[in-house]
């Protein structure tokens, strides 16, 4: 390469000249600079947004999934906050018809699936809604044994059934 101010030979290179420090490529380097990468941007752009304009395609997949659990929490809220009222009642009542014993476990029962239902989840809150009803039933028939046996089995039913369908 040749300098432009002392017209010396210099590597091909060099930036500055060997002799006199005079720039040599800079003026080229940056006329070829400028263009090469906007070149190179303005091709790679719309390849950038091809993949930029296809993510957002999944992204409302989750987005009606949201609105679903949404509207099911939406319904269910006052229902759990009744299930705390619902107990207090039912204790009441049980006091008052003398009752207590065994209407505190179907009241436990109701109020445990209340809840569960209020968060949505009343497969959840069937077993011990049948698990509490099916026990306040043998007790209050006197048959505890071997009616157990059978709460027992149908409460491990239940939980085949509810594991089968999640
Ligand atoms: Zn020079």
């Amino acid at each position: 390469m040749t300098c432009p101010a002392c017209e010396r030979n210099n590597p091909a290179d060099a930036r500055f000249c060997i002799y006199c420090s005079a720039q040599l490529t800079a003026p080229e380097t940056v006329v070829q600079d400028v263009p090469t990468p906007a070149v190179g941007a303005t091709t790679r752009l719309p390849e950038a947004s091809v993949p930029a304009y296809t993510m957002p395609a999944p992204a409302p997949m989750p987005a009606p999934a949201v609105p679903h659990t949404a509207g099911h929490i939406r319904h269910f809220p006052h229902l759990n906050q009744a299930s705390g009222a619902f107990f207090l009642i039912g204790l009441g009542v049980l006091f008052l018809t003398n009752s207590f014993w065994p209407g505190i476990l179907v009241l436990i029962g109701v109020t445990a699936f209340l809840s569960e239902a209020g968060k949505g989840r009343a497969n959840n809150a069937l077993m011990p809604l049948v698990f509490f009803i099916g026990l306040a039933f043998l007790f209050g028939t006197g048959m505890i044994w071997p009616g157990i046996l059978i709460l027992l089995g149908i409460m491990a039913l239940l939980g085949s059934k509810r594991g089968s369908c999640s």
